[in-house]
């Protein structure tokens, strides 16, 4: 893997206690699907999860969060 290549960047929002938002840059190796989030509450480079929540979205759908597995903050 090249270094300073394929950068993801990713903008998040600041969403209450414990996640501030920012730019969480991540370099990724050529197969994407093996991208791992850097989770902004434990700074790990973390498996997340996907979980419902219990709130409905403006279309009436369940709403989803994802979530990282190391520390359980909602990351989306
Ligand atoms: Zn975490």
């Amino acid at each position: 893997m090249i270094e300073g290549l394929n950068i993801m960047k990713r903008h998040q929002r600041p969403r209450g206690r414990g996640n501030p938002g920012g730019i969480i840059e991540i370099e990724a190796p050529l197969d994407v699907s093996n991208v791992m989030l850097i989770c902004p509450a434990c700074g790990r480079a973390s498996r997340t999860g996907k979980r419902f929540l219990d709130e409905l979205d403006h279309k009436g759908r369940q709403r989803k969060t994802r979530y990282c597995k190391a520390c359980q903050a909602s990351i989306d």
